[in-house]
């Protein structure tokens, strides 16, 4: 069985139905569909989502808000008469009815993804289930997962639309996942089923070796590890979130990137470690801009400061502790916490930093420190810090922030372009 996210883009209008359907309908084991809720079809368009979150916070200050109900029920009535289907006048009148009665925020993002997947299922002839039933809070709005999965475990068992992004408590009361949620949905539907594969289908044809806007001849990945996948993620490509990884990448399931402008490209695999196979190579460049780099001195060592670090709350993009320091890297919209100004003795601060990583589970099998700094060197960049952790699975060199493009050409040079 094959568990298939669709996005917004994907679900933007009628013609996006119908591509969708036809994607279903190519491979019988497509069987949970998970869909967001209608995109923009231009860039001047809006999300439905925003346009319920519109609704809802007029409604809650008692302003009108019907003329943005009537943009939201007109994108839903011009999808089902493209697609031959009755207008979904009573599930309209549904949302609109809960966001007079004083609806919650989540309660009416979360019908954009309902009304979709109500149409969806009606277009495909699957039933569609309410996520309400399936995807488990807590009373503090905190996804429970491991509930989830056991409901899910019980209630996938054939063909069926899920809807993505919500989900409720035991009381019924409805919450969202962060935005962008379906892909968690979906994840979290393909781990339960212990599924063939999680397709991911979006607007572009796969993970690239770097960003297109910096390397506009970067290549797509055609597949690569999960450890491989978290790497990226953390290190500046956002491919998917991490909590639309993690229940596929800890039930082994594999994670197919699709594109459905493009549906017979095979995209980019991302699976457990792929057998027999020796890879020694690179897969991908990418980077993060706009940090800052401190090193804390400290008489008796920077543990302590690390520690303190970590009870602030605060997730360092880089920390490194060592005999007489702590060494951090924070991303912009984070400021050194209070409680570790006391701690130390001597500062030295760099702002306007970049990073630049290679990313490759080959790197360790060869000489990749190596010809990484030598990269950055023959393009004049100086180097601030550079790691590369036992195994090599990914290389970082912390940059003068004005020289990150030419750092991320220079390394992409070295490692993928050859
Ligand atoms: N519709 C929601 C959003 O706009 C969730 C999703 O698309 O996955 O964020």
């Amino acid at each position: 069985m094959r568990v298939c996210k669709f996005g917004g883009a994907a679900l933007r209008d009628g013609e996006a139905f119908q591509s969708v359907r036809s994607i279903v309908q190519a491979e019988p084991s497509r069987q949970v569909i998970v869909p967001s809720a209608p995109g923009k079809r231009d860039s001047r368009d809006e999300k439905i989502t925003d346009l319920l979150y519109a609704c809802q916070s007029a409604a809650s200050d008692g302003r009108a808000f019907s003329h943005l109900f009537d943009r939201i029920a007109s994108r839903y009535r011009e999808i089902a008469a493209a697609l031959g289907l009755p207008a979904p006048d009573e599930d309209l009148r549904q949302v609109y009815a809960g966001l007079r009665e004083g609806a919650s925020p989540a309660w009416a993002a979360s019908r954009g993804e309902w009304l979709s997947g109500r149409l969806l299922g009606a277009y495909l002839g699957f039933p569609t289930l309410d996520a309400a039933q399936v995807i488990r809070f807590d009373g503090q709005g905190r996804l429970d997962t491991a509930e989830t999965l056991a409901l899910l475990r019980k209630t996938l068992r054939g063909p069926c639309v899920l809807p993505g992004f919500y989900g409720a408590d035991g009381t019924g009361t409805v919450y969202t996942l962060a935005r962008g949620g379906s892909d968690v949905t979906a994840a979290l539907a393909a781990a339960a089923c212990n599924a063939d594969v999680y397709e991911n289908w979006k607007d572009v044809r796969g993970v690239f070796s770097a960003d297109p806007d910096l390397v506009p001849d970067a290549l797509y990945i055609p597949r690569m590890t999960y450890r491989e996948q978290r790497a990226l993620s953390l290190l500046g490509g956002q491919v998917l979130s991490e909590d639309a990884v993690a229940p596929v990448r800890q039930a082994g399931v594999p994670l197919n990137i699709r594109s459905f402008l493009s549906p017979g490209h095979p995209g980019t695999w991302i699976g457990p470690a792929f057998s027999g196979e020796k890879r020694s190579e690179a897969i991908a460049v990418t980077g993060q801009t706009k940090l800052t780099l401190y090193r804390l001195e400290r008489q008796d060592g920077g543990e302590d400061l690390a520690q303190a670090t970590l009870k602030a709350g605060l997730a360092p993009y880089r920390m490194a502790a060592d005999a007489d320091a702590l060494c951090l890297t924070l991303k912009k919209d984070e400021a050194l916490p209070q409680a570790l100004h006391r701690l130390y003795e001597r500062a030295w601060q760099q702002e306007h930093a970049a990073a630049v990583s290679v990313i490759g589970e080959g790197l360790s099998r060869m000489d990749g420190a190596a010809r990484f700094a030598a990269a950055l060197s023959a393009a004049g960049i100086g180097v601030l810090s550079l790691h590369m952790p036992p195994e090599g699975l990914y290389i970082t060199a912390l940059i003068p922030g004005d020289r990150f493009a030419p750092a991320i050409n220079a390394v992409y040079d070295a490692f993928i372009r050859r």
